[in-house]
């Protein structure tokens, strides 16, 4: 479909699944992280690139070989990105590096958000943190409130809920040498997040709002479409669109959102990459986010409704497989399950069980969400009645 390389910084999951759409576009793709990550283990081309997404010199040796170059995580090196811009003028850089810059840092995303009047949760820098400036915090928004690193955080390794003013020291503890700002807490009834493609152009699509539930801080379920009446769905949809167009450069980007319990919506972070919440598109939606993203990044069409659910009774549940806490490659069980469910499908990442390690997701799609659950129950061992 295109003669033009495109390089991935990581080669995690996500871009895995980004070669599986490229591949199946006849798009070439090379990779920038450790020999045999998951996404190199797809992709047998030997010009793949072993090293780091941090490392200067290894985004230098990628950024040679491709005519376009994207990422699969936000916690690359960006002043390399745009020095490599520099010595390549050709090469194009999605998404831009300035958005990068923007979003990795999670204080300096919440400032550009409210410069954009879109509504976040409050938060407030943390430039010395001590008991003192915590315990003002603390006064000032009351407790529990979330304490964040303000950089390299994932799956919530990077939070702390400080519950009182007993538990600072433990926080100033857990978050020692990290950037770190505060937020106030979110009373939360739901969350919610929609992807967004954003085009070169800087038209934006989104696709249907979806429903999170996180366990110990980690995605474990996703409903599409979200839980929520019609009018949430499209507030939700709205503030995802808006506060996409804010950011320049183009592909797919996660919205994640606070739907608090007096109604208000809140967006709790942003993703400049394919996101966990977008799974369900591989299976239930007419083109999946990784394709979109493969689409957008190269100019390729991007026609009418190509992001909504592939019919209009179709209903998602997406569940991560996470490493077993006690026994390793226990949650292969769970997988053998999903094989026995008819409208489920099994996507293993190849990478070693660790617990609470991100190994894989299943998705169940069903013209009913009653229908999802029954074969989540199944799947999940809550119930041994096989699913017919
Ligand atoms: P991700 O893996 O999504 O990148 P992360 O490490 O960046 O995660 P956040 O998304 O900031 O972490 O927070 C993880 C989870 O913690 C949220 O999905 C939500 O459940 C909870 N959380 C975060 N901030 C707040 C808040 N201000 N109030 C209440 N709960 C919160
Ligand atoms: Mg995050
Ligand atoms: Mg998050």
């Amino acid at each position: 479909m295109d003669n033009r390389t495109v390089g991935i910084l990581g080669g995690g999951q996500l871009g895995r699944m980004i070669v599986e759409a490229a591949s199946r576009l006849n798009v070439k793709t090379i990779i920038l992280d450790a020999p045999n990550s998951p996404a190199k283990q797809i992709n047998a081309l030997t010009e793949h690139v072993d090293g780091s997404f941090s490392n200067p010199e290894d985004i230098e040796k990628i950024a040679a070989k491709c005519d376009v170059l994207t990422v699969e995580i936000e916690h690359v090196d960006v002043p390399t990105l745009q020095k490599v811009q520099k010595v390549h003028p050709k090469l194009e850089i999605y998404p831009s590096p300035e958005t990068i810059l923007l979003i990795q840092d999670k204080y300096l995303q919440k400032e550009h958000l409210i410069k954009n009047e879109i509504a976040v949760a409050e938060s407030v820098a943390i430039t010395e943190p001590s008991e003192h400036s915590l315990s003002q915090v603390g006064q000032k928004f009351g407790y529990p409130y979330m304490l964040k690193s303000r950089t390299l955080a994932y799956d919530g390794r990077g939070n702390f809920v400080v519950k009182s003013e007993a538990s600072i020291p433990e926080a100033l503890e857990v978050l020692k040498n990290r950037p770190l700002y505060a937020e106030k807490w979110a009373p939360f009834a739901k969350e919610l997040a929609v992807m967004i493609v954003r085009s070169i152009k800087g038209n934006v699509y989104s696709y249907p709002t979806v429903e999170t539930i996180h366990q110990d801080n980690i995605c474990h379920l996703c409903y599409a479409p979200a839980r929520v009446s019609d009018s949430i769905q499209l507030k939700a949809k709205l503030l995802a669109e808006n506060a996409i167009k804010s950011f320049p450069g183009c592909g797919i980007f996660g919205v994640e959102m606070f739907y608090l319990e007096n109604g208000e919506l809140l967006i709790n972070e942003i993703a400049p990459r394919p996101h966990n919440s977008g799974h369900f598109t591989i299976d239930a939606c007419v083109t999946s986010q990784f394709e979109a993203h493969v689409r957008a990044i190269l100019g390729l069409p991007l026609p009418r409704n190509f992001t909504s659910l592939s019919t209009s009774n179709t209903n998602a549940i997406m569940l991560n497989v996470l490493g077993d806490k006690s026994v390793k490659n226990k949650e292969l069980q769970t997988c053998e399950r999903a094989l026995q469910t008819p409208g489920a499908s099994v996507y293993l990442y190849g990478k070693e069980s660790r617990p609470q390690r991100k190994m894989g997701h299943i998705n169940i799609v069903s013209s009913s969400i009653e229908e999802c659950e029954r074969k989540l129950r199944f799947i999940t061992g809550e119930t041994d009645k096989p699913p017919c």
